[in-house]
């Protein structure tokens, strides 16, 4: 029988950092080719392919460098892979795999993995997790989940991921909706089956600029107003709690709202937007009044790309408010018959 086809491309990041004196400290150095060479059996498992495609720091990977990828990745499954594999720097891959998940219309899984340890520290978690996200790649079970991030052992949506530590290896975490699976024993185990997600029309123009302003004590938000001179086409407010903001700063989003879409989301990190809750000024009722629209279950930095994805796509701001929601509420089930047992 022949082995499922699985491609690799490295995008830089720790997972490839090594040593360099002249900078200080690690930079990126190793290519998908090296990374997979540290992983021992990894070529009996499947048929690898392993290819570079960037060099960096996450910190500098941008909406062109993701279309670059999404397209190398198309390529690939176009060409027969079963699924297909990034290794890039943990420091945005929250962002990176929400963003590829907005365009990702195949069947075929498409991880992301990365390392916390550099190749050389002792323990380094690299080797492991390409091994898990190859494993991820190829199984069956992993089909129609759009993308997803591999990182010790554990497996999650792009939808829910966040990155919840500076340093440990234990950093992934989905607050939310809980992570989709494990890999155990080689195999990764859902514990749900997949579910549908909304899709963005592909880009028409380039990315436009979205501004995330937080809520801060004692601040007013005048850093949003600046956002609109500085050529942003769209705001997200990273809101205290379930979506609040001072007097000052809720009469600047009454004003922002005449001119581009504004979004309020939660900065806490977990949990949704409220819609009916509160009546205070600057409150949620008081802020979609006003003219914003909440974001209810997607967090700040999430908000902001798909933003920026819909402006892209030419979204006549009148559809923004239902098209954001397609990926801000969550999908209500039909209720399950039970069968009853014989
Ligand atoms: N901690 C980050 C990493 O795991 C630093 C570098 C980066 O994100 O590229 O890769």
């Amino acid at each position: 029988m022949s082995r499922p086809s699985v491609a690799i491309a490295s995008l830089g990041g720790t997972i490839s950092m090594t040593p360099s004196a002249a900078a200080g400290g690690v930079v990126p150095k190793l290519d998908a080719a090296q990374l997979v060479a540290a992983v021992p059996g990894l070529g009996e498992l499947a048929d690898i392919s392993a290819e570079p495609i960037f060099q960096l720091p996450s910190a500098s990977l941008g909406p062109e460098q993701l279309l670059a990828c999404l397209a190398w990745a198309e390529g690939k499954v176009a060409g027969g892979a079963r699924g297909v594999v990034l290794t890039q720097g943990t420091d945005t891959i929250e962002e990176t795999a929400f963003f590829l998940d907005l365009y990702w219309r195949h069947p075929e899984p498409l991880i992301i993995t990365g390392a916390m340890r550099t190749p050389l520290a002792a323990g380094a978690d690299g080797p492991a997790n390409l091994l898990a996200a190859v494993q991820v790649a190829m199984d069956d079970q992993s089909r129609g989940r759009g993308v997803l991030v591999v990182m010790n052992d554990t497996i999650h949506r792009a939808r829910w991921v966040c990155k919840s530590d500076s340093l440990s290896v234990q950093t992934f975490v989905s607050p939310d909706g809980g992570p989709a699976g494990r890999v155990v024993e080689g195999q990764p185990e859902y514990f749900h089956p997949p579910v549908d997600r909304p899709l963005a029309s592909p880009p028409t123009r380039r990315f436009p600029k979205v501004a995330v302003v937080p809520a801060l004590l004692g601040d007013d938000g005048d850093l949003a107003v600046a956002a609109l001179d500085l050529g942003y086409e769209a705001i997200v407010v990273a809101a205290f709690g379930a979506g609040h903001v001072s007097f000052g700063f809720a009469a600047h989003v009454e004003r922002l709202s005449k001119v581009v879409p504004v979004v309020i989301a939660s900065r806490t990190g977990a949990g949704a937007t409220a819609s009916r809750t509160y009546g205070f000024s600057g409150s949620e009722v008081d802020l979609a009044r006003r003219g914003a629209l909440l974001s209810k279950w997607l967090h700040p930095l999430k908000a902001r790309l798909l933003l920026g994805a819909l402006l892209a796509a030419g979204t006549p701001r009148e559809q923004i408010p239902d098209a954001f929601a397609k990926w801000g509420t969550l999908p209500r089930h039909s209720p399950i018959q039970q069968q009853p047992v014989p």
